[in-house]
């Protein structure tokens, strides 16, 4: 039976389900979720991600973290975490520029959270020649809290699931997702939100307004952060999203075949992604205990890590790969490509505020 014909079926017995328990179904469901059933990436994929683009990316990345580490005195047995590694690509470059500081790779603890056992394999596939001890892991929990923590997370908290709510003259209500004769549809919860419970800031919301927010993902980096102030570390969020909210619209999209299509329309085959809060994410690190830098634009970020001198160089090895090489830079730093679009968010431990690539 299709994911389409089940989620039907279970709302037809249980009623609507959240957009929250919608996405987490399409996304990951062990059977038809669309991380479980295959590789996303690339230009026969849906989409193409910033270490897929080029190994600069990575390699600015790797730099960041070694660099965050020695400020801190260089601890022993650090644990190096990434969220949603993808294909691998973003770690195996990582891993590659560190060894410009051999002392952070011995005894180095890679843990990988990944929910797609297709990605995982394809991300073992990866990493096996490069030697680092790597072990993998569904979600992020306690057990990562007991080491340094240097954590990254490229594009994984645009696929955490987001909840809605639509301002109505009766309150705002949570949109739902039910079903009319098989088919999926939008409607509203009967019940508003009580009072109390609708956050500070929404007073200037038109009816029909949305509101949209990750509770997954606010936990996440509150727990991330929590990890971070107690052991040390360092975080690295990097995502599509915005600094601060402007006006009330949604940002639930489904993309297939580098396209827009309908959200509701083939769950489970189609990426579905929100765009990130970093405000709420930089509050939730806070409250976590952890001291924050950013977000930055990634153009910023990268351009200060030095993308362009690195550009240079590898043209001037392979001259061959000069164009290459300058369409990778630009697509990553451009203002109308992803350089501005995406941000980039540091959790560090109390106090440290002089953080490479932000502004002081
Ligand atoms: N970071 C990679 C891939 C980003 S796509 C890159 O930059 O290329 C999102 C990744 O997160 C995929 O690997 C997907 O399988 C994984 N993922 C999505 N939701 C997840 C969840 N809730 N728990 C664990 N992994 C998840």
């Amino acid at each position: 039976m299709s994911l389409n014909s089940r989620l039907a079926e279970l709302i037809a017995a249980q009623g609507p389900i959240s957009v929250a328990q919608f996405m987490t179904v399409a996304l990951l469901d062990p059977k038809e979720g669309y991380y479980a059933t295959r590789d996303p990436f690339g230009a026969g994929g849906d989409f193409t991600t910033g270490p897929e683009i080029s190994q600069m990316f990575g390699e600015m990345v790797g730099l960041w973290l070694v660099q965050a580490w020695a400020d801190q005195g260089c601890p022993k047995n650090p644990r190096l975490v990434e969220l949603g590694p993808g294909r691998g690509t973003l770690m195996a470059d990582i891993l590659r520029t560190a060894r410009v500081a051999p002392e952070f790779l011995v005894d180095l603890d890679v843990v990988l959270i990944e929910a797609s056992p297709v990605l995982q394999e394809m991300q073992a596939d990866k990493l096996r020649s490069l030697g680092a001890d790597v072990s993998w892991q569904p979600q992020f929990d306690d057990s990562l809290t007991d080491r340094s923590l240097f954590l990254v997370a490229n594009e994984f908290f645009d696929a955490l699931p987001v909840r809605q709510y639509v301002k109505t003259p009766r309150g705002w209500c949570e949109r739902m997702i039910a079903a009319k004769d098989g088919e999926l549809t939008f409607a509203l919860a009967p019940v508003p939100l009580p009072p109390a419970a609708v956050p500070a800031g929404l007073e200037a919301a038109p009816e029909g307004g949305v509101y949209e927010t990750s509770p997954a993902g606010t936990a996440l980096a509150e727990d991330i952060a929590r990890a971070i102030a107690a052991r040390g570390g360092a975080g690295l969020i990097i995502d599509y999203g915005y600094g601060e909210r402007t006006g009330f619209a949604e940002t639930l999209q489904a993309v297939g075949g580098h396209r827009f299509v309908d959200v509701l329309a083939e769950p489970g085959e189609d990426d579905l992604s929100a765009h990130v809060d970093f405000a709420a994410l930089a509050a939730a690190a806070k409250r976590g205990g952890a001291s924050v830098s950013g977000p930055v634009t990634q153009g910023t970020f990268l351009a200060n890590l030095g993308i362009a001198e690195r550009a240079e160089q590898l043209m001037k090895a392979n001259p061959a790969e000069g164009q290459n090489l300058l369409a990778a830079t630009k697509r990553l730093i451009g203002n109308d490509t992803m350089g501005r679009l995406f941000k980039v968010l540091a959790l560090m431990p109390p106090g440290m505020t002089d953080v490479a690539g932000f502004p002081p």
